[in-house]
């Protein structure tokens, strides 16, 4: 049985007020909240535990080597990866996909090569391959989602070329919340020879993921969404990638030796983080995944999954409201405008004097507000923490802007 005020009540910043209204949370889609076990894990890794990892031999140095290396196995069996050695550390999805960028791509294609993108990319799987674009004369394919905001994987397919070196994808829309069969893409892009590249920022938040059964080459995560510390994250690598990639960032820990005229490098996952990491944001990332996993994703996913039901019911009900895409595959993710001139800012800062935190912009998803018609949305997202009387409040909120801006 999901017992959501006891996860609320382990999210120290819920019980806060805003505005003197109690604080309803719904900007999960941008950043989630940290559960009181990894505000303790962060204190503890400074107060009690710290030092650089991998290079000293004393006590501290070892302590946080051992607890920072124990993320890779934490984040494979989150992902269902095959081995820790395909989890390459990092700060996040951001820093994930340039990886693939500048350490696969980049030596890889020549001018005239394709990539693959879906209309529904964060910029952060966008402008990576617009570099290429621009430094090296490769060309992105642009493939459309459906008037429900679904992705046709039969669409990406058919997409593909001979000239097809890469087809990157999100596993869920971070505006829209729909989730794409990445498993269906993956299969038919392998028939082709076609690696993939899996955006898994939102999916990974809201549902168990599998990257061995999905079939994915690369799968970038990031852990602020997960309910752990910003500036930590990782990407798997398959392990026949993870062999094509050349050294990106060079500095300490990523080298075995290094001479006046060479240099011989450190083994892979290590060969690909250089420099002194995220260590303590690392180690809560890896407290956040565990306090996923105990809680259950199947659990999370079905708790979702009410609240996106339940959500949909309350918001269809108004019909002055537009929500953006009505996928089936649909997770808590409701992209809103108003009929008439209402501005997306507005009805954020009408929300917030209620205490309700939601994202109004283009959600650095430019292309898909270009495809949708629209310059930007209020987005309401929701986690493993919010309830159905968050979603009255959010209805309540936005009658009120109705009232005020119609
Ligand atoms: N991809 C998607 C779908 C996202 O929603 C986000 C964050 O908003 C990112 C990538 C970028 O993640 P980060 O800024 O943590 O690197």
């Amino acid at each position: 049985m999901y017992d959501v005020s006891k996860i609320r009540a382990d999210f120290p910043i819920l019980s806060r007020e805003v505005n003197n209204k109690p604080l309803v949370y719904l900007d999960n889609g941008a950043s989630a909240q940290k559960p009181q076990v990894v505000i303790d894990a962060v204190t503890r890794g400074y107060a009690e535990e710290y030092s650089n990892v991998h290079r000293g031999l004393h006590y501290l140095s070892n302590l946080a080597t051992e607890k920072y290396e124990g993320v890779r196995g934490i984040i494979a069996r989150f992902l269902g990866a095959p081995n820790e050695d395909n989890i390459i550390l990092n700060s996040g999805t951001t820093e994930g996909i340039n990886m693939v960028a500048y350490a696969w791509a980049a030596p890889r294609l020549e001018a005239g090569d394709e990539i693959i993108l879906s209309v529904m990319e964060h910029h952060a799987n966008i402008i990576p391959w617009h570099f290429l674009r621009e430094r090296q004369g490769v060309v992105i394919k642009w493939v459309d989602v459906d008037v429900n905001g679904d992705l046709d994987p039969e669409a990406v397919l058919a997409a593909i070329t001979p000239k097809t070196k890469l087809i990157a994808v999100t596993h869920m829309s971070n505006v829209l919340g729909t989730m794409v069969d990445v498993k269906t893409i993956c299969a038919g892009a392998h028939e082709k020879g076609v690696p993939v590249l899996v955006d898994g920022s939102q999916a990974t938040v809201h549902a168990p993921v599998d990257v061995a059964d999905i079939g994915a080459d690369f799968y970038a995560i990031t852990g602020h969404k997960l309910y752990g510390p910003s500036g930590s994250g990782a990407i798997y690598v398959a392990s026949e990638r993870m062999a094509e990639m050349r050294p990106f960032l060079g500095g300490g820990d990523m080298i075995r030796d290094v001479t006046r005229d060479a240099v011989t490098y450190n083994s892979a996952p290590m060969k690909f983080e250089a420099g002194t990491p995220g260590i303590v944001q690392t180690i809560g990332l890896g407290v956040a995944l565990d306090y996923m996993m105990d809680v259950g994703m199947d659990n999370i996913a079905a708790h979702e999954r009410t609240l996106r039901d339940y959500a949909n019911i309350r918001l269809s009900g108004l019909n002055w409201l537009n929500i953006q895409g009505n996928s089936e595959t649909k997770g808590a993710i409701f992209s809103l405008t108003l009929d008439g001139a209402a501005h997306a800012h507005d009805i954020s800062t009408i929300l917030d004097k209620k205490g309700i935190a939601v994202r109004a912009g283009h959600h650095c998803a430019q292309p898909l507000m270009e495809h949708l018609g629209v310059s930007a949305t209020a987005r309401a997202s929701f986690g493993m923490y919010n309830t159905t009387e968050e979603v009255d409040a959010l209805v309540a909120g936005l009658e009120l802007c109705h009232d005020l801006l119609a």
